[in-house]
């Protein structure tokens, strides 16, 4: 155990020496960048670094400094579509994972043995475990006359048809 320990610490100290030969970079070297203003690649002058990472370049093309962004086109784009599109996005995923932290707590205090076969024609109330085909867990949230049911599942909520 000892060794295995010492075995990963040495060999990310290895990495890390070897990442850090492989570039040798410092500020005040010249790389290439994507510039934010130019929106393309261009020679630019590294200003800062974190450890052996560049974090703020100038383009030599139209001296605008900015944070670096790797000239490999994929992440950054990735990135900047995730940031526009970001708010809606992220307020939809926050949900679902709430719901899902729900769930998951909720599913730890709970017996799935004593879980009911979901059934359309079958009649539930609020805290009822049901057993879905396709959803699989979930407990019931609300239920509605004469025949609806929210029932949260690992996925989220999902209106399920019931008959009350
Ligand atoms: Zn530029």
């Amino acid at each position: 155990m000892v060794f295995s320990f010492l075995g990963v610490a040495l060999r990310r100290r290895t990495e890390l020496f070897k990442g850090r030969m492989k570039k040798n970079l410092s500020a005040g070297d010249v790389l290439d960048a994507r510039c934010t203003r130019c929106r393309v690649v261009t020679n630019h002058t590294i200003i800062a670094m974190v450890e052996d990472k560049v974090v703020r370049v100038q383009c030599n093309t139209c001296n605008g400094v900015h944070n670096y962004y790797a000239p490999v086109e994929k992440r950054p784009a990735r990135t900047a579509v995730q940031k526009e599109a970001g708010a809606p996005k992220r307020a939809r995923v926050g949900r679902q994972s709430a719901a899902q932290a729900e769930w998951e707590e909720l599913s730890r205090s709970v017996d799935p043995g004593a879980a009911i076969r979901y059934e359309m024609g079958r009649g539930y109330r609020v805290d009822d475990l049901v057993q879905h085909p396709v959803f699989g867990l979930g407990i019931v949230k609300t239920t509605t006359r004469p025949n609806k049911m929210e029932v949260l599942f690992e996925g989220g909520v999902k209106l399920l048809r019931c008959t009350l």
